[in-house]
């Protein structure tokens, strides 16, 4: 039989029909100061947490339930004779019920301009102490932190439905999550405040993660996904507008990270276009018409059922090309009125207004058992050493970094070949870096190639011999192989310049 609810909200919207039926179930409430004047005020009869530990609230009300009256009466086992027993010497009634939801902490710290000291205050210390106690007890206390699982809890309880074991405990479970989200907010929001935190590289990590879309499915139809974002933080993929299509699905979001964040590596006019996580055209254009052409021009067939990302606004001319083909997505940091209603009228289009750069400064990838973080390759060369007797045509200088830049983007082994500042061949994904290099020279057949870009060094010369054949003028690449010599030399016997960046990346 239950007898007592301890009700302390902040949020206030459901508490009130809830207590109520507490109340009409024959539960006695007991509340703090503003939830008790709330019930109150609807006609619900409120014993105060003062009354029951006679003591008043103080601190401005950082010390309100913190009190062994109230936290002996939740965590005494009933099945206990001394916990009973010590209960019955101190005059303590047990608390069988107790429904809280937190002061706003997460809400608070995304306010502009509040202050550090004032988003303390937002730490709530009893409520989470309730909760968690309440959980412990989990067999003899309910403990809800969800309006929907009080809504259903008073349901059983008015169909005197049998309450399983299992079901009080998946109450615990879920207040635990409660409050370790909680405290993950925390943690997430002082290590942008404490200067010089060794971040996510201490001994423990908290991330604080809270679902945004259940996912129709993963990376195939068989398998169940959904979408967590950082709530502190919001990672750049959680910062946009959907303007347009259906929801977006699994593939396409890690699609649009890749391609955006590629397309964030320019600060000229700039277009990629992204199949299955790895581009298949980048290009810097004089317009943005002009970019997203030349992306195109790299490989007009596998950019069907592709993403294409902009980082300008789109204007009419690119949206009346982009119309003309199947893309999953298209997105630009903005879209001029007209070339939005164009590339609305594709009813299926996925059009994303990109509200922020590429924010995050980790990433994270899962393992057995575990996850591996490091921080995103934001790797950047001003300058190269040249190491062959041929120095690079002042003419390519930039044609090189725009490569190598092109190249980070490409999924290991990578090779990127391009003239023009724009990718004419891309070899992706190849376990041999030879067959990368003749996949991106190959492709790059009739749109010319002038400077080769490689995420690694070469171990062989081979490379150099098979860009030799294609007539590439300048190497771009890391150096540090023991043979280098002998890439250097055939770069020699061919009259290629080949610079090394001392810089690798590896995109695995
Ligand atoms: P009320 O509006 O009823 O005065 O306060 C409700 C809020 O106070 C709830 O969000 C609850 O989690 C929080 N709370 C309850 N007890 C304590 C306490 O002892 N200390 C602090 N800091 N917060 C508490």
């Amino acid at each position: 039989m239950l007898k007592r609810a301890l009700i302390s909200t902040f949020k206030k919207d459901k508490v009130v029909g809830i207590a109520k039926s507490l109340e009409e179930l024959g539960l006695e409430i007991i509340s703090t100061g503003g939830t008790a004047s709330k019930l109150i005020e609807n006609g619900i009869k409120v014993t105060s947490v003062e009354e029951v530990t006679n003591f008043p609230e103080i601190l401005g009300g950082r010390v309100k339930t913190l009190n062994p009256l109230i936290h002996g009466a939740i965590l005494a086992r009933r099945d206990n004779k001394e916990d009973m027993k010590t209960l019955e010497s101190f005059k303590i009634e047990p608390i069988d019920l107790v429904y809280v939801n937190l002061y706003p902490f997460l809400e608070v710290t995304q306010k502009p301009e509040i202050t550090l000291e004032e988003i303390v205050e937002y730490i709530d210390i009893g409520g989470p102490t309730m909760i968690r106690a309440a959980a412990k007890n989990y067999k003899h206390v309910f403990v809800l932190v969800d309006d929907a699982d009080a809504e259903e809890l008073i349901k059983k309880l008015k169909n005197q439905e049998e309450i399983t074991l299992d079901y009080r405990l998946y109450l615990a479970l879920k207040a635990f999550q409660l409050t370790a989200f909680y405290d993950s907010c925390i943690c997430r929001y002082l290590e942008d405040v404490v200067p010089q935190t060794q971040d996510v590289f201490g001994k423990y990590i908290t991330l604080p993660l809270e679902q945004l879309q259940e996912m129709r499915y993963g990376e195939n139809p068989h398998q169940k996904a959904s979408f967590y974002q950082d709530p502190v933080k919001k990672g750049s993929m959680t910062t946009f507008k959907q303007l347009n299509g259906k929801e977006l699905s699994y593939n396409n979001l890690r699609d649009a990270q890749a391609a955006w964040r590629a397309v964030n590596e320019y600060e000229e006019i700039a277009c990629c276009a992204v199949k299955h996580n790895t581009p298949c055209g980048i290009a810097l254009g004089n317009s943005i018409v002009e970019s997203y052409k030349k992306a195109y021009e790299c490989d007009p067939v596998s950019i069907f059922g592709g993403i294409v990302a902009f980082n300008r606004k789109v204007d009419v001319q690119t949206a009346n090309l982009l119309k003309e083909i199947f893309i999953e997505i298209v997105m630009a940091p903005d879209f001029d009125d007209e070339a939005l209603k164009i590339l609305q009228k594709k009813k299926n289009l996925r059009i994303l207004k990109m509200i922020t750069k590429p924010l995050d400064k980790y990433e994270y990838i899962s393992v057995d058992g575990g996850m591996l973080v490091q921080e995103i390759d934001r790797g950047f060369i001003n300058d190269f050493r040249v190491v062959t007797e041929a120095q690079v045509p002042e003419d390519l200088k930039e044609e090189l970094f725009f490569a190598w830049r092109a190249v980070k983007h490409v999924k290991s082994n990578a090779i990127v070949v391009s003239k023009n500042k724009a990718t004419t061949g891309i070899g992706a994904g190849q376990t041999n870096r030879i067959w990368a290099a003749i996949d991106a020279l190959e492709r790059s057949k009739g749109k010319g190639a002038d400077v080769l870009a490689s995420d690694a060094f070469f171990p062989f010369s081979d490379v150099v011999e098979k860009a030799a054949e294609f007539g590439i003028k300048a190497i771009i690449q890391p150096g540090g192989s023991i043979r280098d010599n002998e890439s250097i030399e055939a770069c020699n016997k061919y009259g290629i310049a080949m610079v090394f960046t001392d810089m690798r990346h590896f995109k695995h």
